[in-house]
C-alpha cells in the first residue's frame, strides 16, 4: 500500500476506548490507591486500612468505615461516568468532594480484578460484587451477575487484584515491588498528615504488624512527628494567613461573610533553619487535594535560600483553601494538577510569610546566643 493512500477511519471499540482511558488514570498501584483513599474520605470514613501484597501489584485492598454504597447502585458502580457527586456542569465550580468524574472504579475494572464488599447502616447484611470491564460479573464464570449477600461491617472494602494483568506494557513499566510499595506508603503518609482526624493503617498482607499506623482524632503536628519523625517535628514553624489580613483567617471563608470568590486561606507547617535535609519534602494540598506545583515548590525553596546552607532543603506541609469558583480541578484526569485564580500573587504572599517567620526565628535564636 502506498503512503499517499489514506487509510479508512473506523470507530475504536468501546472496550479499547475504556482501556486507553483507564491507562490515563491508573499509572501504578499508588495512583489506584490515591483514588481509593479519596473515595473513602468522600464517604466520611474515620478509619482507613490498607493491605498490600507485592507492592500492590498482586493485591491492593482498602477497608473503610464510611457510608457504604447502596445495593441498588452496585450494578452500575464500575461503569464509566457513574457518580453520586456531580450532576450538572455548574456543580463543577462548587465541587467539594475529591471525586466527580466517576471514572476511578471503572478504570480499575478494566485493568485489574475488582471486588467490592459494602454495607450501609440500614443494610442488614453486606453485599459483594466483582467487576470486569465495567460490568458486575460472577468472579468464577465471568458472566454478568448480581450482588451476593455476605458478612461485613458498615463501610466499604475494595480489593484490586493482578493490576495490569491484561496490559503487559504497563505491567513491565512498573518498578520493583519495593519501589511500588514505598510509593504506596508515601501516598498514605501524605493523606494521613492532611487528615489527622482519620486513622490510617497500612500493612503488607500476611504481616502481623502494620508498617504505618496513625490514631484517629489526632492533629497535624502530632501526625508529622509520628510519620516524619522527631527531627522534623521539633523544628516546625506554623502560620495561617488569608486573603483578608484584617479578618481572622477562619472568617475569611465563612459562608455568612460577604461573598468573595477570590478568598483564600493558607496554613503551613515548615521547618526552621535548624533542619537541613538533602531533598525538599513538600506536601501540597489545594482544597484538600494532594497536588503538585513545581512553580510553588521553586518559590518556597527560594524563600529558604538566604537561611539554609547551599544544597540543603526544608520540610514543608501547605494546605491552601481557595473558593472553589476560582479553582479549575478539571485539568487532568488524575486531578494532580489544578489551576487557580491569582496563582502568582498567592504564591508570593505565602513565600513572604515563610521568609518573615524564618527571619523572626533566626533573629530570636541570635538573641538567645547573645544573652
Ligand atoms: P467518583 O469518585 O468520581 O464519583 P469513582 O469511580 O471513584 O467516581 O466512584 C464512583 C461512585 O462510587 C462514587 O461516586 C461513590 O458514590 C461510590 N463509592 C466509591 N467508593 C466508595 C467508598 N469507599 N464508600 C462509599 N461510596 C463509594
Ligand atoms: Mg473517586
Amino acid at each position: 500500500t502506498s503512503s499517499s493512500e489514506p487509510k479508512a477511519i473506523h470507530r475504536l471499540s468501546e472496550n479499547l476506548i475504556n482501556k486507553i482511558a483507564a491507562g490515563e488514570i491508573i499509572h501504578r498501584p499508588a495512583s489506584a490507591l490515591k483514588e481509593l483513599i479519596e473515595n473513602s474520605l468522600d464517604a466520611g470514613s474515620t478509619s482507613i486500612k490498607v493491605s498490600v501484597k507485592d507492592g500492590g501489584m498482586k493485591v491492593l485492598q482498602i477497608q473503610d468505615n464510611g457510608c457504604g454504597i447502596r445495593k441498588a447502585d452496585l450494578p452500575i458502580l464500575a461503569e464509566r461516568f457513574t457518580t453520586s457527586k456531580l450532576s450538572t456542569f455548574s456543580d463543577l465550580s462548587r465541587i467539594t468532594t475529591y471525586g466527580f468524574r466517576g471514572e476511578a472504579l471503572a478504570s480499575m475494572s478494566h485493568v485489574a480484578h475488582l471486588t467490592v464488599i459494602t454495607k450501609t447502616k440500614s443494610d442488614t447484611c453486606a453485599w459483594k460484587a466483582s467487576y470486569s470491564d465495567g460490568i458486575l460479573v460472577d468472579a468464577k464464570t465471568g458472566q454478568k451477575s448480581e450482588p451476593r449477600p455476605c458478612a461485613g461491617n458498615d463501610g466499604t472494602t475494595i480489593t484490586i487484584e493482578d493490576l495490569f494483568y491484561n496490559t503487559p506494557t504497563r505491567l513491565s513499566a512498573l518498578r520493583s515491588t519495593s519501589e511500588e510499595y514505598s510509593r504506596i506508603l508515601d501516598v498514605i503518609t501524605k493523606y494521613a498528615i492532611h487528615n489527622p482526624k482519620v486513622s490510617f493503617v497500612c500493612k503488607k498482607a500476611g504481616s502481623p504488624s502494620p508498617e504505618l499506623s496513625t490514631p484517629s482524632s489526632s492533629d497535624t503536628p502530632t501526625a508529622i512527628r509520628l510519620l516524619y519523625g522527631h527531627s522534623i517535628a521539633k523544628e516546625l514553624l506554623h502560620f495561617k494567613i488569608s486573603s483578608n489580613e484584617k479578618r481572622r483567617a477562619e472568617d475569611a471563608m465563612d459562608e455568612d461573610e460577604p461573598d468573595d470568590p477570590e478568598a483564600w486561606i493558607a496554613e503551613a507547617h515548615f521547618t526552621n533553619a535548624n533542619y537541613q535535609a538533602k531533598k525538599f519534602i513538600f506536601l501540597l494540598f489545594i482544597n484538600h487535594r494532594l497536588v503538585e506545583s513545581p512553580r510553588m515548590k521553586r518559590a518556597f525553596e527560594a524563600a529558604y535560600q538566604s537561611i539554609l546552607p547551599k544544597g540543603s532543603s526544608p520540610f514543608m506541609y501547605l494546605s491552601l483553601q481557595i473558593d472553589p469558583r476560582s479553582v479549575d480541578v478539571n485539568v487532568h484526569p488524575t486531578k494532580r494538577e489544578v489551576h487557580f485564580l491569582n496563582e502568582e500573587a498567592i504564591t508570593e504572599r505565602i513565600a513572604d510569610a515563610i521568609q518573615e517567620n524564618l527571619a523572626k526565628q533566626s533573629h530570636s535564636r541570635a538573641f538567645e546566643y547573645q544573652t
